[in-house]
């Protein structure tokens, strides 16, 4: 325990698997060490899933949804559920943010918007999960009734990244919740305490036993019981491509259906004549910095690819290496800290390993490419805010996902030369466009095959509109009313009133 953990019982966090209503430990009682990223200390220990146990959630959920009471439940019950879960979100929001921080190493002001965040998730899927109509048919036979109702697509498997780890799970679990369906929830190995906390919440807001389990531990260990699994109907997946891939493949054996939300290699695009003068050069500036170091450009919509006209090329990028050079990093409770460390020394590895190829690339260090040289950050896993200047689209800095504090810059001269940068990635998540160009912005938003693309703004969204990937960056969308979708059947009712014969054979 360090200073900064002061206040929180991480003994609280035990036994940390939620099964079938019961705080359980894991079947053959193995645990594992949380490590706090901003200095090695361990934060707390917590109980590991066997696939048995996975296998024994997967089961609970299923009985719930078939044969528990929780089907009876109505849908304006379910909306009145979230929305006390949004509640006492709001109650505890200091502590899970506290408990975020510690886990993932990201300052306590970002842990806080987190937090409202997913309270906004929930208020927004308690007020659309009562709005949601069927759809009345008219085929023209005044004696049928024909129409599409959306039933609960029923067991659902949620496995989520450390990045948001509550906020990302949350995108799954409220929409879940509002269609009606029942989980099983396993949140990244590496952040595994907010879920925790927050299913407690789930618990205290009165959400029936079964509806929504709690497993943790390692995707590789557990991943099989929970995606190879006839008794899921529906796998939500945000993390890796690497790992999505093998999900797709897994749950194709029993044709479950899969969304996964996966990696982003964004561009943030910025035209001369959006810095035109100083003030837009300064507020383009800084968003660009906020684009990508931002949590130490561990997002996956993070503006990684700075895509610039060559004439202001120059004197853009030095005032974004001048700015970054002033980013305070340090540990997330220090409130002076703007941006905290990685998640974990793995993680600063492999941003290592990518700063090392791109030199090897011939791409230009302008800055960093180092731990920071400050001995009271040496336990920790921080990396200092490194940009790239001279990148070419051949190069695999410029093309893979880093999912660290790394900016790359490539310049064009012309918009179709922005626009064919913007879309050579194999990926499609998030794009942002600059210019002061009405008619320009226009043609490259709707040039640009992303998911997202913000013009004139970078890394905003909302709970109402869709989220999600073109090309490998997934398939599916969370939030908005598709976020909802996802978790819903579509059935179509055919009801004859007035019914006869079908009157096809032997007539003719
Ligand atoms: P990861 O793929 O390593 O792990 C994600 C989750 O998958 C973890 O819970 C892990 O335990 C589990 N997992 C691993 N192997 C598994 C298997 N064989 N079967 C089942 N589950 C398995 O990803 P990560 O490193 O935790 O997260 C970073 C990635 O997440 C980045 O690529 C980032 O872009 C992506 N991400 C995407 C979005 C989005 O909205 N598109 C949001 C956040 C993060």
């Amino acid at each position: 325990m360090t200073d900064s953990d002061a206040g929180f019982d991480p003994t609280s966090l035990r036994p940390s698997l939620f099964v079938d209503g019961q705080w359980q430990g894991s079947s053959d009682g193995g645990t594992r060490d949380i490590v706090n990223p901003a200095d090695g200390s361990t934060v707390a220990v917590v109980d590991e899933a066997t696939p048995d146990d996975a296998l024994r959630a997967v089961a609970v959920a299923r009985s719930t949804f078939d044969d528990g009471p929780w089907r009876s439940v109505t849908v304006g019950e379910r909306s009145d559920l979230l929305n006390r879960i949004a509640d006492l979100l709001q109650r505890d929001k200091a502590e899970l943010a506290r408990i975020e921080t510690l886990d993932t190493g990201k300052t306590f002001g970002e842990s806080e918007i987190d937090i409202d965040d997913v309270t906004s998730v929930f208020r927004f899927y308690a007020d659309l999960a009562v709005v949601q109509a069927d759809r009345l048919i008219d085929v023209d036979r005044p004696e049928i009734l024909s129409r599409v109702v959306h039933e609960p697509i029923g067991v659902c498997v949620m496995i989520a990244p450390w990045n948001y780890p509550l906020l990302q799970i949350s995108w799954k679990i409220a929409p879940a919740l509002a269609a009606g369906c029942t989980m099983v929830l396993k949140p990244s190995e590496v952040t595994p305490l907010s879920t925790i906390a927050f299913t407690k919440l789930v618990e205290e807001a009165g959400v029936p036993a079964g509806v929504v389990n709690l497993l943790q531990g390692s995707g590789a260990v557990l991943g099989d019981a929970l995606t190879r699994n006839r008794d899921v109907d529906f796998i939500s997946f945000t993390g890796g491509l690497a790992t999505g891939r093998h999900i797709l493949a897994a749950a194709a054996e029993n044709v479950t259906k899969v969304a996964v939300e996966l990696g982003g290699k964004n561009p943030h695009i910025v035209f001369a004549d959006a810095v035109a003068d100083d003030q837009a050069f300064a507020d383009s500036v800084d968003n660009v910095l906020t684009g990508v170091f931002l949590h130490s450009g561990q997002v996956c919509s993070a503006g990684t690819r700075l895509i610039i006209e060559e004439s202001v090329a120059d004197r853009f990028v030095a005032a974004v290496a001048e700015r970054a050079k002033t980013i305070v990093i340090g540990p997330g409770m220090d409130p002076a800290s703007e941006t905290g460390p990685l998640v974990s020394q793995a993680q600063r590895e492999k941003i290592e390993a990518f700063v090392a190829g791109g030199i090897d690339e011939g791409a230009t260090l302008v800055i960093g490419g180092t731990k920071p040289n400050d001995p009271s950050l040496e336990k920790g896993s921080y990396f200092l805010p490194t940009i790239f200047d001279h990148c070419n689209r051949s190069m695999n800095i410029v093309q893979e996902e880093t999912f660290g504090p790394i900016l790359t810059v490539e310049r064009f001269d012309t918009e179709a030369e922005a626009l064919l940068l913007g879309n050579d990635t194999n990926y499609g998540l998030a794009a942002g466009v600059r210019t002061s160009d009405a008619a320009r912005g226009e043609r490259m938003v709707r040039g640009l095959r992303h998911g997202t693309v913000w013009l004139n703004d970078f890394g905003v969204y909302t709970a109402a509109a869709e989220w999600g990937g073109f090309k490998q960056s997934g398939n599916g969308r969370e939030l908005g009313p598709s976020g909802m979708s996802e978790y819903q059947e579509a059935k179509h009712i055919w009801h004859n009133t007035s019914p006869t014969a079908a009157g096809w054979f032997g007539t003719r």
